[in-house]
């Protein structure tokens, strides 16, 4: 089977999305696997401010950074994941070394940051006391807020180093903060991020990562770390990955990226897999995939992506063999 690399920046960034592609279609190209190409990409993406992951990820309503990334290997169906982390500056990376150097699949919060700064002192790949947030992003934030809430709270939102409780708390009392939430989502211009990867020795990987929604509550895990939801690899059937649909409702449906390569096992072509998803995940709950799309490649090595706006394909891109430089952004279906 020819190598190849499916990335899904879900809005918008088609040169961060190429860029990262043919950094994965080199590193495959070589002859390294489908985890170093996904691993390698989604680092590259994180680190592009114009991305909702690592680097240009969202605040939440402590006016922190919480990341979540997960990274799946087909061969042996090993996975690793970090959920509500801060400080780091790529937690794909941490998300592989944790599959790789333990027993565990998904570290949160504290401990997860705990691993990456003892991961740090000898994997010079992972950097840990980061801070993604910057003047800018936090001023940014403030104005949109400003223009769709009343003075006092935007004041106590974003407050250094911690942000505060109370801000939550008036939200939830008086009933704003989905709404809130909503509204910022739609003006929010950066998407997350995921790979789906097939190698020279027929590996298949598929990673995931972001920064979750603007103003979502502390803790708050969405789908991009949870096996099966944000990506999922198996070499029997292919890999999966997603990035730019609400996370909620992901996990609701009990994993689409699973879903697909279950489909796929069973002999459904990449794109018969993700359509037949698509329209269950609408029948279902209603859910369409509106800045976001579902990726995929089989084990014929057919590729399959999904999305419902034109500004979700502008930052998809595919990189194989034989191509001079990725495709992108890719025709609609
Ligand atoms: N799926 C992500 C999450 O819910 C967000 C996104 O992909 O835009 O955390």
């Amino acid at each position: 089977l020819d190598w190849k690399i499916i990335l899904n920046g879900s809005t918008g960034n088609v040169v961060g999305a190429v860029k990262a592609a043919s950094l994965g279609g080199r590193i495959l190209e070589k002859g390294s696997s489908a985890l170093d190409a996904v691993e390698a990409s989604i680092a590259m993406m994180e680190d592009d401010p114009k991305f909702d992951a690592g680097t240009g990820c969202d605040i939440n309503v402590f006016g922190l950074i919480m990341m979540d990334a997960s990274i799946m290997d087909g061969k042996e169906l090993r996975t690793g994941a970090v959920g509500a982390v801060r400080g780091v500056k790529n937690p794909i990376r941490v998300a592989r070394k944790l599959m790789e150097h333990t027993n565990h699949v998904l570290l949160v919060g504290e401990g997860a940051e705990e691993f990456a700064k003892t991961m740090a002192k000898t994997e010079p790949s992972v950097i840990a006391s980061y801070d993604a947030r910057t003047e800018d992003k936090k001023r940014k934030l403030r104005e949109k807020l400003g223009a769709i809430i009343d003075e006092d709270l935007v004041k106590d939102l974003l407050l250094e180093p911690e942000g505060t409780p109370m801000t939550l708390f008036k939200l939830i009392e008086n009933g704003r903060l989905s709404s809130l939430q909503q509204k910022l989502a739609s003006l929010s211009q950066f998407g997350t991020v995921s790979a789906s990867a097939l190698d020279k020795d027929g590996n298949f990987a598929a990673g995931a990562s972001t920064g979750g929604w603007t103003l979502s509550l502390p803790g708050r895990i969405g789908d991009s770390p949870l096996a099966g939801c944000g990506a999922y690899a198996d070499n029997s059937s292919g890999c999966s990955s997603t990035a730019g649909i609400r996370g909620e409702e992901n996990v609701r449906l009990g994993g689409l990226t699973r879903r697909v390569c279950d489909l796929m096992e069973k002999g459904l072509s990449a794109q018969r897999a993700v359509d037949s998803v698509t329209a269950y995940a609408f029948d279902k709950i209603g859910l369409t995939l509106k800045k976001g799309s579902l990726i995929s490649i089989d084990n014929n090595g057919e590729i399959g992506y999904n999305f419902q706006q034109k500004a979700a394909a502008q930052s998809l891109a595919l990189m194989e063999e034989g191509m001079e430089k990725p495709l992108a952004p890719l025709k609609t279906r």
